[in-house]
């Protein structure tokens, strides 16, 4: 099918054939005729799908008819970061070149100011984190009562960046008659609950499942042993990844590649090593500016910076196209998140590598990751190095499993006497798991069943 035949307008066609598009990805053929049709839409879809477009498309179709009035956005989209944020309103640039739709993006780290002076000359499309989008609102700086498209992307990683209260704050700011597109790339059940809280009769549309990395992708994993590195106040066996990542470094053929650490603290640490050691790094994590992130980002497209050093939050769904290699410096604790890391190489059919760098006890998460795939990942050795040995997960079977009790996950111990002055850095640099103490809505509803 080609795009022609999804009932897109002709000033929509030009831009898509502008963009270089021949065909529709999966996701746009299946979605874009419900969007036209103004149908509720539920996508499980990952980035590198076309989803972006697979909404924007006939969302511009649709806003070329209305006009819009000042301070009160006809369409919203959320988004859980600020880049992802930056990379649709890019994609709105892009596809919208035709119309005189005007856009606004409300993100964190740029002057407010200046995004409410944009917003005085009519908002078509509002894309926003949420939380930014509640300090304006809260400030009287928007009315969102004539919201007709709620777009809430990347749904998952909302509920693990612990946003759903405020995107369950602001759907109930918005109308109750309008259209919503809801993506995620997983559909656990919060989600579920939640898209059956937000939506009304919707389309279910599923592209690529997460668990599918692409074959592209060649998968190794390294296993260091543990390290003396806790007594200087670095995790465990940091010192030994770090060591093997020069190693693989200087023996593959890298030409730039992401390196994810799972916490911020150690996005810094590993990222000033390689430095030392003589590589061309630079870091991307959630507490930088928007400034900074822009900068970095920038560099690392261009070739200036072939090594970035991430966290997750940051690097998700960043779109540039052509990685060799991804590592792993931590394995991920969310399955799920080792598809989405090594998901940024071999894209478009490209060859890929992905390296993942293990100490003993990540082996629980090591084996979380091979159950989703379902297959192995192949071990190798880093020369020079001494192998370590993972250690089973509590409920497999085989070695560590017989007369030995399950192991108690290990806090990040600081250093004796620097304890008191460490712990809230030690408490931010927590990876965010669950909701805090908030219990959101959609959670104490009772869920739907089938049938
Ligand atoms: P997304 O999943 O929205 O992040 O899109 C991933 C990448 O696919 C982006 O670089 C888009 O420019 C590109 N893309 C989107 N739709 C198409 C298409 N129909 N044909 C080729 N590339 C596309």
């Amino acid at each position: 099918m080609g795009f022609a035949e999804l009932g897109l307008g002709d000033d929509v066609l030009r831009a898509v054939a502008d963009a270089g598009y021949s065909d529709p990805t999966p996701i746009q053929e299946k979605a874009v005729p419900y969007v036209l049709m103004g149908r509720d839409v539920l996508g499980c879809a990952q980035t590198g799908t076309g989803k972006t477009a697979g909404f924007t498309l006939p969302m511009i179709d649709i806003l070329a008819q209305g006009r819009a009035k000042a301070r009160m956005p006809r369409s919203l989209i959320l988004e859980p970061t600020r880049e992802l944020a930056a990379q649709v309103a890019e994609s709105f640039d892009k596809y919208g070149k035709h119309h005189r739709l005007n856009k606004v993006l409300l993100i964190g780290g740029e002057s407010m100011n200046e995004q409410i002076k944009t917003m005085e000359r009519g908002v078509d499309v509002l894309i926003a984190t949420p939380g930014r989008l509640l300090d304006l609102f809260e400030r009287g700086g928007l009315i969102l009562r004539d919201v007709k498209i709620l777009v809430i992307d990347e749904a998952d990683r909302m509920l693990d960046m612990g946003f759903i209260p405020d995107v369950e704050r602001i759907v109930s700011l918005l109308p109750p008659l309008r259209q919503t597109l809801f993506f995620s790339a997983t559909m656990p059940p919060e989600i579920r609950r939640l898209a059956d809280a937000f939506l009304s009769n919707p389309k279910e549309i599923s592209v690529a499942p997460p668990s599918s990395a692409a074959e592209t992708v060649i998968q190794k994993l390294v296993v260091v042993p543990h390290g003396g590195g806790a007594a200087r106040g670095t995790a465990s066996g940091h010192k030994e990844k770090r060591a093997a990542l020069r190693g693989i470094l200087r023996h593959e053929n890298v030409r730039n590649a992401f390196i994810f650490c799972n916490r911020k603290r150690d996005v810094g640490i590993t990222c000033r090593s390689l430095e030392r050691h003589g590589f061309n790094a630079g870091q991307l994590h959630g507490d930088m500016t928007q400034t900074a992130r822009t900068e970095t980002l920038d560099k690392f497209r261009r070739g200036d910076i072939p090594l970035l050093v991430c966290s997750d939050v940051a690097a998700r769904g960043i779109d540039i196209s052509d990685v060799s290699h991804v590592f792993n410096f931590d394995v991920p604790t969310h399955a799920e998140d080792y598809v989405h890391r090594i998901g940024r190489t071999g894209r478009a059919g490209k060859e890929g590598h992905a390296f993942t760098l293990a100490v003993p006890e990540e082996g629980k998460y090591v084996d979380a990751i091979q159950k989703l795939l379902d297959r192995q990942i192949e071990r190798i050795s880093v020369e020079g190095l001494t192998d370590g040995e993972l250690e089973a997960a509590p409920s497999s079977k085989g070695r560590g499993g017989r007369g030995r009790r399950p192991k108690a996950e290990k806090p990040t111990v600081p250093p004796a006497g620097r304890s008191r002055e460490r712990k809230p850095r030690e408490e931010a640099d927590k990876p965010v798991t669950g909701l805090g103490d908030h219990v959101p809505a959609f959670l104490l509803r009772p869920v739907k069943l089938s049938g």
